[in-house]
């Protein structure tokens, strides 16, 4: 029998990749989301424009059980959005509620399997102060002391989908995301996140030329190209594994070689002028010792192939946006 999914967020970066290879699956799709994705048709079957804070338009999404529900909806945006402070109340406010109604429409309607997104954000700031040695291992998370409220609300929601399985024998999944990247993802306006900032700024610099980067530079991270992000999301709302896994890279990069890495991507000559700017933490990594463990799987692409596919889709844009 042909299944039956849901996509909360579909018209996001995720959502839009994950309805794609969810339709190419034979799967019947419903996206939902605020808008309809921005770069592309989307392929859902069907599509509702509607806001999830609100009950009955998630009463009426959820109008069926469905036999899988992928959760991406929520308000965020980079270190320029979820950094500053400025919109924290709305952060909290509309992640959270989305979460609550989704959660509880899906009970109400005997749905056991959802996938939330939760965040690398959520673990603690004094794990991550020592660039060359951040500590992200999943039971790491406690005592929490995230970074940003951004990260406490995905605390919160990972927690909300946890007592849904134990006191309503739902089977949530919680992939925690490590900075997800990759063509047809924001690239401007303020909502972008580095590896789609850093292309558009090699993209739009001359050369040889200057780009402006937030921080000394010397913060590391790691980045999951999108393709791998979508798979290892599908292995985990299938899996039996019932604990929070997180879904990211393990090849760590400070953010000056990563600059350096679409610098010679793009056969540019860049400068990298160092400024102040909204940061968050010294250093980030994705560890993968348990999501082997638990699904037998692990991201493995090197990060050098997916910023050459993604670089090129920006350069693209910037070239159309001229
Ligand atoms: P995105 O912003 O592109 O997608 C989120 C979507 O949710 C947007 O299309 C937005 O319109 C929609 N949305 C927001 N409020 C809504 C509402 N009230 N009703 C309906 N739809 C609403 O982000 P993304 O990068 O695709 O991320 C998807 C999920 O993964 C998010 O929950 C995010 O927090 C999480 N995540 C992403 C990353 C990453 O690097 N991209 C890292 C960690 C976690």
């Amino acid at each position: 029998m042909t299944k039956k999914v849901l996509v909360c967020g579909a018209g996001g970066f995720i959502g839009c990749h994950l309805v794609n290879r969810l339709v190419a699956e034979g799967c019947w799709v419903r996206g939902v989301d605020l808008k309809f994705p921005e770069f592309s048709e989307t392929t859902a079957h069907d599509f509702v424009i509607g806001d999830l804070r609100n009950q009955s338009v998630v009463q009426a999404v959820v109008d069926c059980r469905f036999d899988e529900v992928y959760q991406l909806a929520a308000d965020m945006g980079g270190a320029g959005y979820i950094f500053t402070g400025d919109h924290d109340a709305d952060i909290m406010h509309n992640s959270a509620t989305i979460n609550l109604n989704i959660a509880d429409a899906c009970y109400k309607r005997n749905i056991k399997r959802i996938f939330y997104s939760s965040s690398a954000c959520m673990y603690p700031a004094y794990n991550q102060e020592d660039p060359n040695n951040p500590n992200c291992a999943e039971d790491s998370a406690y005592p929490a002391n995230p970074d940003s409220e951004y990260g406490w609300e995905k605390l919160f929601s990972e927690r909300l989908y946890l007592s849904y399985n134990r006191n309503h024998g739902m089977e949530c999944r919680i992939g925690r995301y490590h900075n997800i990247f990759g063509p047809q993802g924001t690239w401007t306006g303020g909502k972008e996140k580095a590896p789609a900032a850093l292309c558009r700024k090699v993209a739009e610099a001359d050369d040889p030329g200057v780009i402006d980067v937030w921080g000394d530079g010397s913060q590391t991270r790691s980045f999951l190209y999108i393709d791998e992000c979508v798979e290892g999301t599908i292995r985990m709302l299938r899996s039996d594994c019932e604990v929070p896994v997180n879904i990211g890279s393990d090849e760590m990069i400070s953010i000056n070689n990563l600059v350096r890495m679409v610098a010679s991507i793009s056969g540019k000559q860049i400068e990298i002028r160092n400024i102040p700017g909204p940061e968050g933490v010294r250093g980030r990594n994705s560890d993968n010792t348990l999501i082997r463990e638990k699904l037998g799987w692990a991201p493995e692409m090197p990060l050098k192939d997916g910023m050459a596919r993604t670089y090129s889709w920006i350069a693209e844009q910037v070239a159309n946006a001229r």
